[in-house]
């Protein structure tokens, strides 16, 4: 025991252990502890008895390595795709679907006890999928060379930036693997390089691809380190034959970032967006637009916000970070009048498109920061507001905003 009570661990790197997980960490790994000494665990599943080798220790916990499972969890499935344990696209494809729920509202019930310091709520069961494969509407490939010199495409494995190869991507559509074989067979025809994000050199950086579930609509964007695309017409005639190719674009992203869409967009075929409905509300989505990507449980979320928020029509909503304004046009028939807040010009161009294309008048949007446009209008128009919702990116709302929310005193506020 040291001076203040704390126990002393020691630990060391390679030693092996057999231990049972107990729980789960808020990256999808298994946790288990010996002695009050927390191990985390890739890849191990909830009540798994395995044996793991600690790669790196801490003084109280430890980073350990699943090296055989020796009594297997009754959650633990075999993953349905074959890269999942080295692609850090799914990383808990080994929990049945059921054991990912149980995950993923757990996460939300801690942050509330840990983050919020809240004890006193009750928590609804999650809303899950009846078919939790091939749902998402998007996906952006990057575009590399293997160690055998071979062009492919995938996802980035866990953490860095090594592609693990994926054309069938088992949350994606099927239409991926088409277009991103037309692709790379063009730039291996015409000598075109993928992107190196080593020498910064090379063209192809990534294939984005869209598919509108209701309309079956599809859109690609290539997204280059250059001016154009060698030989483009003839890329796009290929790309054509795609069933339901709608829109095909190029973007041109000359920055060495993380970030993949750059700032000037050329649209090489098709109107610049393609078009989807939730419910019987249609949407027009350009290539940079946010749009909710599992359309099954976007309806689902979105009805469910619109029963939590209670309109009966007489009241004034706020849909703060509204992207394409999906949720405000969904709320606007249930509702006096929807304010949306958005900080990207072009969606905001599209959300008021959408309104006029689904003849709703009772919707207004305004381009900037929510943290900015809400407590300005407060200040300068007494803003009212019936119900606040808010679908903030992952980093979530700028304290200023949260107090201008708390000064208007919403009836309710849908997160
Ligand atoms: N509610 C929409 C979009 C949610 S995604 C939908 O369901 O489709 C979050 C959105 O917040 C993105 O469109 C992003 O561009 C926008 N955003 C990010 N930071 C913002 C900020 N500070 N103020 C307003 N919007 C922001």
């Amino acid at each position: 025991m040291s001076d203040s009570n704390e126990k002393v661990y020691s630990f060391n790197k390679n030693e092996v252990y057999t231990v049972k997980i107990e729980d789960v960490g808020t990256g999808g790994e298994g946790i288990a502890k010996i002695d009050g000494y927390t191990l985390f665990i890739k890849d191990a599943v909830r009540e798994d008895v395995c044996e793991v080798k600690i790669t790196k220790a801490h003084p109280k916990f430890a980073y350990a390595k699943l090296m055989k499972v020796i009594t297997t969890s009754p959650y633990r499935v075999e993953p349905p795709c074959a890269v999942s344990k080295r692609c850090g696209g799914c990383k808990i494809m080994a929990a049945e679907y059921s054991e990912q729920l149980h995950f993923k509202e757990q996460k939300v019930k801690n942050n509330i006890i840990k983050i919020g310091k809240v004890t006193d709520f009750e928590i609804y069961p999650i809303i899950g999928m009846d078919e939790p494969y091939h749902y998402r509407n998007k996906a952006q490939f990057p575009i590399g060379i293997n160690e055998q010199g071979k062009l492919v495409s995938g996802f980035y494995a866990g953490r860095t930036h090594v592609i693990i190869e994926n054309d069938k991507c088992f949350l994606g559509v099927p239409e991926n693997e088409e277009i991103l074989n037309i692709i790379k067979k063009f730039m291996e025809e015409k000598n075109i390089s993928p992107y190196d994000e080593v020498t910064l050199k090379g063209l192809i950086r990534y294939v984005m691809i869209r598919k509108a579930f209701v309309t079956g609509e599809i859109m690609v964007c290539i997204i280059i380190n250059g001016n154009k695309i060698p030989n483009c017409d003839e890329l796009v005639e290929r790309l054509k034959t795609v069933k339901g190719m709608t829109n095909i674009s190029v973007s041109i992203n000359l920055c060495n970032t993380n970030v993949i869409m750059g700032k000037v967009m050329e649209n090489v075929y098709g109107k610049g967006y393609i078009t989807d409905y939730i419910k019987d509300i249609k949407f027009n989505i350009s290539p940079k637009s946010f749009f909710q990507v599992n359309p099954v449980q976007t309806e689902k979320l979105y009805s469910t916000a619109l029963e939590y928020a209670g309109l009966t029509g007489c009241e004034t909503v706020w849909d703060l970070y509204c992207g394409i304004g999906s949720i405000s046009l969904f709320l606007a028939r249930s509702a006096k009048k929807v304010y949306g807040v958005e900080i990207i010009s072009d969606a905001i161009r599209d959300a008021r498109n959408n309104a006029k294309i689904n003849n709703i008048k009772n919707a207004e949007f305004f381009v900037g920061k929510a943290e900015e446009v809400l407590p300005e209008y407060y200040k300068t128009h007494g803003g009212y507001a019936d119900v606040i919702v808010v679908d903030p990116p992952r980093k979530g709302c700028e304290v200023t905003l949260l107090d201008t929310i708390i000064k208007m005193s919403p009836l309710k506020v849908v997160y």
